[in-house]
């Protein structure tokens, strides 16, 4: 067997750089993983595991099911597709390296097309709010050296980021921090009481949609000024006080947000008073703030539509510019004003995420979806290009949640045949320029 060391999981947005990966002798089949969480080790032996794979793009028949059709094929359809198009989507590049995202933005530079990733549905406003005020940032390997005192809000990294806690916010023993867990307190806000917060020195309970309030009661707090009302946003005012104090008191601080406060009520004006938090606790001590992004990539995804384009989510390019208007050019607002006239999605599955008025539009369009699985976006769209996974069966490029960029291995070999992102992504531009020539 052969074994390959610093392995880096793609899966989620804390991108651990440390897993050991055991394959056989020809480098096909992956005998063992370790270090990575129960969801990391399973796509990699999932990935292993041919047996239940598409290996070959499919086209859907009138009758409702799937036809084998070749590369080529595919290849030809969705260059046809996307080069006749008026004003064609091209949506996801979340889990995908950053070498396909940069191909694909020239194909849709080309085309016209609407760019979008699933920050569209997640992160969005986080954006928005980093172009507002701007964000006092750091990386996890100072969180892990330096932080004394940890947020954890709308966020339930236990679940969703699992090795979080134990490399970088909640256990690590680092420099500064030779305790580990001993030497930090944490403070969790979340109107449920998660297994994250159960962790928590401080749990304050927010009511749900009152992020807003929680946050701005804590900035006046922090700076000594008086609350009215002996209930805040559902936490008793005492508890802000001490949550306040308490964050004043560290000598190094970092806030983790997530979706329950970028998609609840307020959206990017919560990320607002979460930085301006940030930016007031800095007058006492040294703090930071940092999203806690999904999917391995997206965070790739924001940087080189920032590099290309200048703008990091919901690209409209079909005037011949980058245009950006978050709300009238991201792709739920196109999809719903049946404003696009066919559909491409990569390393996403909007399918299973979007609202359903959404989905029933991309089942009408021509559509094609780049996928290593069967998913309901591939479910309903024309045609499904199963490709090699990145960071198992091909390297590249990736974003971790922090900005830090970390190379991805491939450790196995894809199926016979099989074609990967970038290959299939570069074939496609090929064609569309010959197209679009004619
Ligand atoms: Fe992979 Fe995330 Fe688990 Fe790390 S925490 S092993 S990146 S799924």
């Amino acid at each position: 067997s052969k074994t390959c060391t610093d392995v880096i999981c793609p899966f989620c947005g804390t991108l651990c750089d440390d897993l050991i990966v055991t394959t056989d002798d020809e480098g096909k089949k992956i005998l063992n993983v370790e270090n990575a969480c129960a969801i990391g080790a399973e796509k990699f032996l999932h990935a292993s595991d041919h047996s239940h794979r598409v290996t070959r793009p499919q086209k859907l028949q009138e009758d409702g099911s799937f036809k084998e059709i070749t590369y080529d094929e595919a290849i030809e359809y969705t260059a046809q597709m996307l080069a006749n198009a008026k004003k064609p989507s091209m949506y996801g590049w979340s889990s995908t390296n950053c070498e396909s995202q940069s191909v694909g933005h020239e194909i849709a530079e080309l085309c016209g097309a609407l760019v979008d990733n699933t920050a569209a549905v997640c992160h969005g406003t986080t954006l928005i709010a980093v172009q507002n005020v701007g964000i006092p940032s750091c990386t996890l390997g100072e969180v892990k050296n330096r932080a004394d005192r940890v947020i954890f809000w709308g966020c339930n990294p236990a679940h969703a980021h699992p090795r979080h806690m134990s490399r970088y916010s909640i256990f690590p023993r680092g420099y500064f921090t030779g305790k580990g867990q001993k030497q930090r307190k944490i403070i969790v806000v979340d109107p449920r009481p998660t297994d994250t917060a159960s962790l928590a020195d401080v749990h304050l309970q927010v009511e749900q949609g009152y992020d807003y309030e929680l946050l701005q009661a804590l900035r006046a707090a922090v700076r000594g000024n008086e609350l009215t009302g002996d209930i805040i946003a559902g936490v008793p005012k005492e508890k802000v006080y001490e949550a306040a104090e308490l964050l004043k008191s560290g000598r190094f601080g970092v806030i983790f947000f997530g979706m329950g406060v970028t998609q609840s009520l307020g959206k990017d004006h919560n990320i607002d008073a979460a930085i301006m938090l940030t930016k007031d606790l800095n007058d006492y001590t040294k703090f930071s703030i940092i999203a806690m992004r999904g999917h391995y990539n997206v965070t790739g995804s924001g940087q080189v539509l920032g590099w290309q384009f200048g703008f990091p989510y919901s690209v409209d390019l079909s005037r011949g510019f980058a245009r950006y208007n978050p709300g009238e050019t991201g792709t739920i607002e196109v999809l719903k004003r049946k404003e696009i006239d066919a559909m491409f999605v990569l390393g996403s599955d909007p399918g299973a995420h979007f609202p359903m008025e959404c989905v029933k539009e991309i089942s009408r369009l021509p559509s094609v979806a780049i996928d290593p699985h069967i998913t309901p976006t591939t479910a309903i769209c024309k045609v499904h290009v199963p490709v090699a996974f990145v960071g198992v069966e091909v390297g590249g490029n990736c974003y971790r949640m922090d900005n830090v960029p970390i190379e991805a291995r491939k450790v196995v070999e894809p199926p016979e045949g099989m074609m990967t992102d970038e290959e299939f992504l570069k074939a496609v531009l090929k064609r569309v320029k010959e197209l679009k020539a004619n």
